[in-house]
């Protein structure tokens, strides 16, 4: 999708970015802005909706550079490295209008629009009778396509999807798929798990699926909170995002709290997290430095249909056996840095 609709010096506004896709949209040539609403910033705003576009922001930037250097504009649903928080109807259909005016599609990161759509019903005043399939039709309808990993909201081991409106984009991407993928017709999937991926999505569309699912994150977040550790309000949809910024005040964000949370947490109790903080946003193209995002954050994801609320209290322990010793933590030196996406593939020392 960058290599097809992305021009060198474009522009690409997002509702707060996500690691691999701002990567391929720096690889085409574009330039990133974040038009999130500031309070998805701040980990201790219980805004329903952070996962809402700024629209003042958005118009800020096509005043400033014109609407014809921004090809798209790359909306995700319950935005993971906000916390998985959604964005609202009403914002959506406000998006529409100024894309529709300015002539830009609206490109969908439908990797958890699902949970986006149980949120919208459960937050967003008219819905909550509102079947989740429809909510999601709904948001569907309102943009102009979509990328789709499925190894999320559709519960399968691997697989995603590409779609969209546009005749011309959609033989272009036919075209390069067969480069990157496989024939169009399978996108270098197996048959069986673009089964799997449709039976997936049939079941994940249901309310007893999306009331389970999200009521575990509760479980896990409520008793965080119960025990005083910081964590990012409102609770998202699929992890428990731990404040590392308030967790560990006394690192540097240089030093990196969050990656030495994770790294604490994994010595302690053999639980995988993940850093998104200072690690994840990488450096600034231009001034080679890091980045020092305001969120500095380390993600418990929780798998779909794998854990027992038992695992959630062992979990909930060992980060508040943590808490108890925070002043104990110390910092990380990186010693490893690989070019892109570090976060994957960086090593570390204590200091
Ligand atoms: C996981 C994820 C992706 C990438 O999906 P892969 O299938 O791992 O390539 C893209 N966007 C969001 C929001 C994600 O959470």
């Amino acid at each position: 999708m960058s290599q097809i609709l992305i021009k060198e010096g474009d522009y690409v506004p997002g509702n707060m970015y996500f690691t691999t896709t701002r990567l391929h949209q720096e690889l085409a040539g574009g330039i990133f802005v974040d038009v999130i609403v500031d309070a998805a910033h701040d980990p201790q705003d219980t805004f329903p909706f952070k996962g809402n576009v700024d629209l003042g922001k958005l118009a800020a930037l096509v005043d400033e550079v014109g609407a014809d250097r921004v090809p798209y504009i790359s909306l995700e649903g319950n935005v993971n490295m906000a916390g998985g928080q959604p964005f609202s109807m009403a914002n959506l259909r406000e998006l529409r209008l100024f894309c529709d005016k300015h002539d830009i599609p609206i490109m969908l990161d439908a990797t958890r629009t699902i949970e986006n759509a149980w949120f919208i019903r459960e937050r967003e005043a008219g819905y909550a009778e509102k079947p989740v399939r429809d909510i999601l039709r709904e948001i569907c309808d309102m943009t102009d396509g979509c990328t789709m990993s499925a190894k999320k909201d559709a519960l399968v081991n691997i697989g995603g999807f590409f779609a969209c409106n546009d005749d011309e984009v959609f033989q272009k991407a036919q075209n390069l798929v067969v480069v990157y993928e496989g024939l169009h017709t399978y996108g270098g999937m197996a048959g069986r798990d673009m089964e799997a991926m449709a039976q997936g999505i049939r079941e994940a569309v249901t309310e007893e699926h999306m009331a389970a699912r999200i009521g575990q994150v509760y479980y896990l977040g409520r008793k965080l909170e119960a025990a005083g550790v910081p964590i990012v309000e409102p609770i998202g949809s699929h992890a428990i995002f731990i404040d590392a910024r308030r967790f560990l005040p006394h690192i540097d964000q240089d030093e990196y709290p969050a990656q030495a949370l994770a790294a604490e947490l994994f010595i302690e109790s053999g639980i995988r997290s993940m850093e998104r903080g200072n690690v994840s946003a990488g450096r600034d193209p231009v001034t080679g430095k890091n980045r020092r995002p305001k969120l500095e954050l380390v993600r418990l994801t929780i798998p779909r249909r794998v854990y027992t609320q038992a695992h959630m209290d062992v979990v909930a322990e060992s980060v508040i056996d943590l808490y108890q010793r925070r002043d104990k933590i110390r910092g990380l030196k990186m010693v490893y840095e690989p070019d892109y996406l570090r976060f994957f593939q960086a090593r570390f020392e204590p200091l």
